[in-house]
């Protein structure tokens, strides 16, 4: 019996993703699948179910039917409790997952012997750099942020000489200089603005330089990176020791770009009140790290306020706000861990034990596998 693999459409309203576009669904036909997919899936990034068909998908109507039948179920928001519970025991389960914080659903998905990947703990490897969805969708997400500071803010990005006077650049900020922060940058830099930016990784000033930004310096002493490239988290006086410095920096700014996240935590709050506070009515903040917290305190999650005068965009999945480049690039990164895990004699995926998937796998054969995960339920429960 060919595997049957299963891709749901997304019904939230905050997703307009498709989890495989149809060029990834046809290299899975051609490797001898059986993929079968949701009405609809691909429509909000302006893909008609016939374009799926096409390359050989069957379009089915009936989700209870592909969650229950699937040996392989591709999605992109993580399953509500019920839809778990439908889930074909032994099925491989690839969403994004939020573990750190669905306890529940893990547990959930051991007891239904659900074998759940988590795309977001997907290792930042070079080896997994091609199946990095938070790499592809950070860049996304950095360049749709700047774009809509500029729609949002009553001025223009670049410098302006006219007989009718000169009008000098956008002055932008972007706090976080990783795989989001530097797309921000570039974008900012590509409309003519002014860009300043400051991340704690030492790592990340020469990358700044190289966009043509300004870095700012701030002695926090030791700061560094885990091995695996990621911040690790400041200690409270080396925070506060950063919004003071931080502070003059928003002042100046007509816009600002959060970005700052710290692997597993809540992400550290950079713009406090008081900062939000002096900076210019009609300025704008975008906080892409809305989804894990916020950096900027006063910022409501999918929504935009105005804090004396000052504009706070919440927005969440920002790389949604380009959901056909998004679509396509997220695809490409699950054909990529599909592939890696494809076995073609018995043409379905085999679940290896190798460094990729002892991150990412987190439940498998009825236990949760994944010891930090483990641990918080033995944490919680005890
Ligand atoms: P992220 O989304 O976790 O964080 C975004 C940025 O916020 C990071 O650059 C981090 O240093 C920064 N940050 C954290 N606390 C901060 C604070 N208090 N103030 C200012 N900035 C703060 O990280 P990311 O963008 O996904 O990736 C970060 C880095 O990881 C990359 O730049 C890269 O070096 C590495 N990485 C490596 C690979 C790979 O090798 N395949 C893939 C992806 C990322």
């Amino acid at each position: 019996m060919p595997v049957k693999i299963g891709v749901l459409r997304e019904n939230a309203l905050t997703e307009p993703r498709a989890a495989l576009v149809p060029a990834g669904v046809e290299r899975l036909v051609k490797k001898g699948a059986v993929v079968e997919v949701e009405t609809g899936v691909g429509l909000r990034s302006n893909i008609a179910d016939e374009a799926y068909a096409i390359v050989g998908a069957s379009i089915v109507s009936d989700r209870s039917r592909l969650l229950a039948s699937s040996d392989i179920l591709v999605r992109l928001q993580k399953p509500a409790l019920e839809e778990a519970d439908l889930l074909k025991p032994g099925s491989i389960h690839i969403s994004f997952l939020d573990p750190f914080n669905d306890l529940k659903l893990v547990e959930r998905l051991a007891q239904k012997s659900v074998n759940a990947v988590s795309l977001e703990m997907i290792p930042r490897t070079t080896r997994a750099q091609k199946m990095d969805v938070l790499s592809s969708q950070a860049s996304l997400a950095g360049y749709a942020a700047v774009i809509l500071a500029a729609e949002r803010l009553l001025k223009i990005f670049p410098l302006m000489m006219t007989p009718a006077g000169t009008i000098s650049p956008a002055r932008v900020l972007v706090l976080g200089a990783g795989v989001a922060g530097l797309q921000a940058i570039a974008t900012a830099k590509r409309l003519g603005a002014r860009v300043e930016a400051f991340d704690t990784r030492p790592a990340a000033e020469e990358q700044v330089l190289s966009l043509g930004a300004k870095f700012i310096k701030i002695d926090l002493g030791e700061t560094g990176q885990t091995q695996g490239g990621y911040a690790k988290a400041l200690t409270e006086e080396q925070l506060n020791r950063q919004r003071q410095a931080l502070l003059e920096h928003c002042r100046n700014a007509d816009v600002v770009i959060t970005t700052a996240q710290v692997f597993g935590k809540k992400a550290p709050i950079l713009v406090t009140r008081e900062m939000v506070e002096a900076m210019k009515p009609g300025s704008v903040i975008v906080d892409l790290a809305v989804e894990s917290g916020g950096n900027v305190e006063g910022i409501v999650f999918n929504e935009e306020v105005v804090k004396n005068g000052v504009r706070l965009v919440g927005f969440a999945n920002l790389a949604g706000r380009v959901p056909m480049d998004a679509s396509q690039m997220i695809s490409s990164n699950i054909i990529a861990l599909v592939e890696e895990y494809w076995d073609a004699e018995s043409k379905s995926m085999v679940l290896k034990e190798d460094d990729i998937l002892k991150g990412c796998l987190i439940t498998r054969n009825g236990k949760i596998v994944h010891p930090s995960i483990e641990s918080l339920i033995h944490h919680t429960t005890v």
